[in-house]
C-alpha cells in the first residue's frame, strides 16, 4: 500500500484549524465598535441619564474618557435589544417607528430622548410611546428613573401617552405601566437635568459620584474620584464581602427559578421528602403607601416640606 502525499497530512491538519480563533474576542471586538444609533452621547444629556452618577457622566462627557467593556458586560448590557425585539414582534401588524429621537428646544436643546418605538393607535395617526426595560427584578410601581425618562420623551416627542413594559428575561415576569404627559413634570425635569449639565460643564468641576450598585458595572471605577476617597478593606475582610456578594446573586437567582416553578404548577405549598424541605409561597395581603415618584415631580414644593430623614440606621451595601 502506498503512503500518503504529505500534502494530504498538511490540508488535513488545516481543514481543522476553527475558523474564528475564538468567538468570543470576534464577538467582544464587533459589539465594542457597533454602531448604536445613538450618535456621540458626549454631546447631549440622553433623557435615560437623568439619574444617572454625575462624576461617571463627567467621565464620559467633558473627559470624553471612551472604555471598552469587557464580553460580560456587554451580554448584560445588550440583553435590551432582546427585549425590544421580542415587543416589535408583538406589536405584529401594528403601524410603528422604532428608535424615535425627541430633541429639547432652547436652552434645553442639549436634551435628547430615544423612545423604543412610536405607534399609531388609531385612524387619526395618535401615536403613543412605548419604552422597554430588562430587569431582573420587575417593581410593582413604576421607577423614578423610568417615570422621568419616558416624562422627558413625551415632552420632547409631543406625544401625550407611553406605556412603560418591565419584563425579566429569565423568568417572564412583566409589568405594563401606562403613563400620560405632565407639563409639570417635564418642566421640573428639564430643569433638574440643566442644573446637572451646567454644574459638570463648570471648568473647576469638582466631581462627586454616587456610589450604588451600578458601580459594580462602572467603566470608571479605576479613575472615580469618588471610590478614591474610600477606605482600603483588608485582604481577609474583601474575600467575605466578595462571597457574600456572590451568595446574594446566587440567592436571588435561585428564588426566581423556583418562584418561576411555582407559579407555572400553580402550587402555594410543594415538599421534598428527599431533600427536607418546604417552599410555601403565601399571598400577602396589599397595603397602602406614598407615591413618591408623584409627590416629587409633580408636587416638589409639598415633597421638600413633607418628606423628612428619621430613625437613622446602618446598612450595608455590597457592589
Ligand atoms: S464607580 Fe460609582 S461613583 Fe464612581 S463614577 Fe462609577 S458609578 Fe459613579
Amino acid at each position: 500500500m502506498s503512503k500518503p502525499e504529505q500534502v494530504d497530512v498538511v490540508e488535513h491538519t488545516e481543514s481543522r484549524k476553527p475558523k474564528f480563533p475564538s468567538l468570543a474576542s470576534l464577538m467582544e471586538e464587533t459589539l465594542n465598535n457597533r454602531d448604536n444609533g445613538l450618535g456621540d452621547r458626549s454631546l447631549y444629556f440622553g433623557a435615560s441619564e437623568i439619574l444617572s452618577c454625575e462624576e461617571a457622566m463627567w467621565h464620559a462627557k467633558i473627559r470624553k474618557v471612551k472604555k471598552r467593556r469587557s464580553l460580560k458586560e456587554l451580554i448584560v448590557l445588550l440583553r435590551g435589544n432582546i427585549g425590544e425585539a421580542l415587543v416589535a414582534e408583538g406589536l405584529g401588524e401594528a403601524i410603528f417607528e422604532p428608535q424615535v429621537e425627541g430633541k429639547g428646544v432652547d436652552e434645553y436643546d442639549f436634551i435628547k430622548s430615544h423612545a423604543d418605538f412610536s405607534v399609531v393607535v388609531n385612524k387619526n395617526g395618535e401615536k403613543i410611546i412605548i419604552e422597554v426595560k430588562t430587569t431582573n427584578s420587575v417593581p410593582k410601581s413604576i421607577r423614578e428613573s423610568w417615570f422621568s425618562q419616558v416624562q422627558v420623551q413625551m415632552g420632547t416627542l409631543k406625544i401625550k401617552k407611553a406605556i412603560l413594559f418591565a419584563m425579566n428575561l429569565n423568568t417572564g415576569d412583566y409589568e405594563e405601566f401606562r403613563l400620560t404627559f405632565n407639563q409639570t413634570v417635564f418642566e421640573n425635569t428639564q430643569k433638574l437635568i440643566k442644573e446637572k449639565w451646567d454644574r459638570i460643564h463648570q471648568p473647576d468641576y469638582v466631581p462627586k459620584g454616587e456610589c450604588g450598585p451600578l458601580c459594580a458595572s462602572c467603566s470608571f471605577k479605576l479613575e472615580c474620584n469618588t471610590l478614591k476617597t474610600d477606605k482600603k478593606l483588608p485582604d481577609e475582610i474583601a474575600e467575605m464581602a466578595k462571597r457574600l456578594k456572590e451568595i446574594k446573586k446566587e440567592q436571588k437567582l435561585l428564588e426566581e427559578n423556583i418562584k418561576a416553578f411555582m407559579d407555572m404548577a400553580s402550587y402555594n405549598r410543594a415538599k421534598s421528602e428527599k431533600h427536607d424541605v418546604i417552599v410555601d409561597i403565601s399571598p400577602r395581603s396589599g397595603y397602602e403607601q406614598i407615591d413618591f415618584v408623584k409627590l416629587r415631580f409633580e408636587y416638589p414644593e409639598v415633597y421638600k416640606d413633607v418628606v423628612r430623614r428619621v430613625g437613622k440606621t446602618t446598612a450595608m451595601n455590597i457592589y
